[in-house]
């Protein structure tokens, strides 16, 4: 027995000559009885369609509400499929998945925070850069499933931390960012941060002072992260750059009121230090009215630049033009004067 290739014609013919024969003899085929198919080419082709949903009724095969039903568990209208390309169909059920992912109280908190930055987020779908074990670490940790005692059903005893010098709740939070057990291991995280921070802001000419000793108004002592000059900007920064477990989306909000309530009493001090004017501090903001200011004026004047070399290259053609002209007239003439001495 070799292959044979199932083509429309060949499953069409089949139904006819040999399904068809056999759900008419056998007793046992009733009403009840499902015909149930895959999504092969041929199964799915219009003429399939016809001669399968002629055969339908006598055998309870009604394919169309079985396609509806399938449809509408999936949150589509039959228009929608109809009129959506694949590519939405896809995107849309993608949404699905993901709403119902945030849905889920425990094992979906802190899920709506990765729509927030797809980039950082892309490991989920390509692995970059993580092996096997840290993939279904991640995946564990982000779908936050991981073995902790405070998730239900983990543990017998107590949800309280195992380290015998902690006595907080066992949270996935916790072993990340703040239990003694792991301390050494956060200290380097934060640094490797603060240390990429620095490096990109170097790189972009920033003025750049690594923890900085500071004086808050009240007269408390405190140490900044980082601190950034630009003075081609006029603009200084405070970094701290703080790694905190995600829960939902106003945490950077919170977070960022939090650190401003720390390093904004020390900015006269650090105007002072420093020497920069107090109103160029300005807290993170993507982009601040001044730069999209001078993003005008550089794209302005870039525009211009092109124009200009434009204008050069349309003169050069031109002055060419008008060469070949002039050449051209002459050798007429030389010509005309040519043909009267003969
Ligand atoms: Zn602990």
């Amino acid at each position: 027995m070799g292959h044979v290739t199932v083509t429309l014609q060949r499953y069409v013919r089949t139904i006819q000559e040999f399904l068809s024969p056999q759900i008419a003899n056998n007793p046992l085929i009733n009403t009840d009885t499902w015909f149930q198919q895959d999504g092969a080419s041929s199964h799915t082709a219009r003429l399939r369609l016809e001669c399968v949903q002629r055969k339908g009724p006598t055998c309870g095969m009604d394919f169309v509400s079985e396609k509806v039903s399938a449809l509408s568990k999936l949150n589509i209208t039959t228009m929608d499929a109809i009129n959506w390309s694949d590519h939405k169909i896809r995107k849309h059920l993608r949404h699905e998945a993901f709403q119902t992912w945030t849905n889920h109280t425990l094992r979906g908190k802190g899920v709506i925070v990765c729509s927030d930055l797809p980039k950082a987020n892309s490991w989920v779908s390509n692995r970059r850069g993580l092996s096997s074990s840290e993939c279904t670490s991640a995946l564990k940790m982000s779908s936050n499933i991981s073995t902790v005692r405070a998730i239900p059903g983990r543990t017998l005893s107590t949800t309280r931390c195992r380290h015998p010098d902690c006595s907080e709740l066992e949270t996935l939070g916790h072993v990340l960012g703040q239990c003694p057990k792991g301390e050494l291991l956060i200290n380097a995280r934060h640094h490797r941060v603060r240390h990429a921070l620095v490096t990109s802001l170097k790189t972009l000419n920033w003025e750049i002072h690594e923890e900085v000793h500071c004086v808050s108004s009240d007269g408390s002592f405190r140490r900044a992260d980082i601190i950034a000059i630009n003075g081609r900007l006029k603009r200084a920064l405070v970094l701290d750059p703080t790694i905190r477990f995600e829960r939902n989306l106003n945490q950077a909000t919170e977070v960022d009121v939090k650190k401003k309530s720390i390093y904004e009493p020390c900015l006269p001090y650090l105007s002072q230090k420093h020497n920069v004017p107090l109103k160029q501090w300005s807290s993170l903001k993507p982009k601040s009215k001044e730069r999209k200011k001078e993003r005008k004026k550089e794209r302005k004047k870039e525009r211009q630049k092109g124009r200009k070399k434009e204008r050069k290259k349309a003169r050069k053609k031109e002055r060419k033009k008008e060469r070949k002209k002039e050449r051209k007239k002459e050798r007429k003439k030389e010509r005309k004067k040519k043909k009267e001495k003969f």
